[in-house]
């Protein structure tokens, strides 16, 4: 197969967890993953993470190559979907999974708690919607798959910023959705429930036990039980599926 005629898929936040376990969802020949990251506390131990999912997608018969990119400010999202699709010129998959978590108690979280987590987790999706929906709009082609959580549907207590933006990504969802049908662009969203990364490793055995004690299916989720309701979703079997919300929680929301 041509390079160009691969299928381009952007994942935000795929150095790690869920991220990287989609990337190597779309590890194919007929595939080139992008994707980005950003860790301006760590640079370097995030670039090695960043390394290890491009090795990792390779190893497993893909191509991937990741840049440093903040998806909350539209100038750094703006450059990296010019580089891609001056390497590339498509888009035909957009993950939006970047996300970040600063829990405290509605009555103790700052300004700046809030600020932080909505500008990521949902002003992020929409800078990265728009790049990626201009250049999908003009191959009449693409999906885009929102990675939402149960939380913005059930919400938690000490997370009033993280549900508010994924219960945003579940509007902007069902919003692109019906403005994007006509132009064969499908979006949906995937809520996971407990799913076992480095954001829920930072949680107290306390709230894990608690966490763990819901799940109706008794086991905290893998990020690969998310990525392959995304890779479902961004099949040639799932053409007639848009604006829905696949939840992928071992039954912790039904
Ligand atoms: P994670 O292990 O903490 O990984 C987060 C990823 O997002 C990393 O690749 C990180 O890059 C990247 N990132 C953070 N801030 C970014 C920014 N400003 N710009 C670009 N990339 C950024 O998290 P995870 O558990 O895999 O979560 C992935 C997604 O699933 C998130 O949207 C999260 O809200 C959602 N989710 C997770 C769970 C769960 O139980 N884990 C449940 C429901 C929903 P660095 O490596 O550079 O930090």
């Amino acid at each position: 197969m041509k390079k160009e005629e691969k299928r381009v898929v952007v994942v935000t936040g795929g150095s790690r967890g869920i991220g990287r376990a989609i990337c190597l969802a779309f590890a194919a020949p007929d595939k080139q993953v992008f994707f980005n990251y950003f860790s301006p506390a760590d640079p370097e131990g995030e670039k090695a993470h960043a390394k290890k999912t491009e090795a990792l997608v390779k190893e497993a018969g893909g191509f991937a190559k990741s840049a440093s990119v903040n998806v909350a400010l539209e100038t750094d999202v703006k450059a990296f979907f010019k580089e891609v699709l001056d390497e590339t010129g498509r888009i035909d998959i957009l993950v939006n999974n970047a996300g970040i978590t600063k829990d405290k108690l509605l009555m103790r979280m700052t300004e700046q708690d809030w600020d932080a987590v909505l500008d990521v987790n949902l002003k992020g999706a929409f800078h990265c919607t728009r790049f990626a929906a201009r250049a999908m709009i003009q191959k009449r082609y693409g999906r885009i798959i929102n990675i939402a959580s149960i939380v913005g549907v059930i919400g938690n207590p000490g997370q009033a910023n993280y549900a508010a933006s994924k219960a945003g990504i579940i509007g902007l969802t069902k919003t692109s959705a019906r403005e994007f049908a006509q132009r064969g662009i499908t979006v949906n969203a995937v809520a996971p429930g407990f799913i076992e990364t480095d954001m829920t490793a930072a949680l107290s055995e306390k709230v894990r036990a608690s966490m763990l004690g819901q799940i109706p299916l008794g086991r905290a989720g893998q990020p690969e039980d998310v990525a392959h309701a995304v890779a479902f979703l961004a099949s040639d079997e799932a053409t007639y599926i848009t604006g829905q919300v696949i939840h992928v929680s071992g039954g912790m929301y039904i």
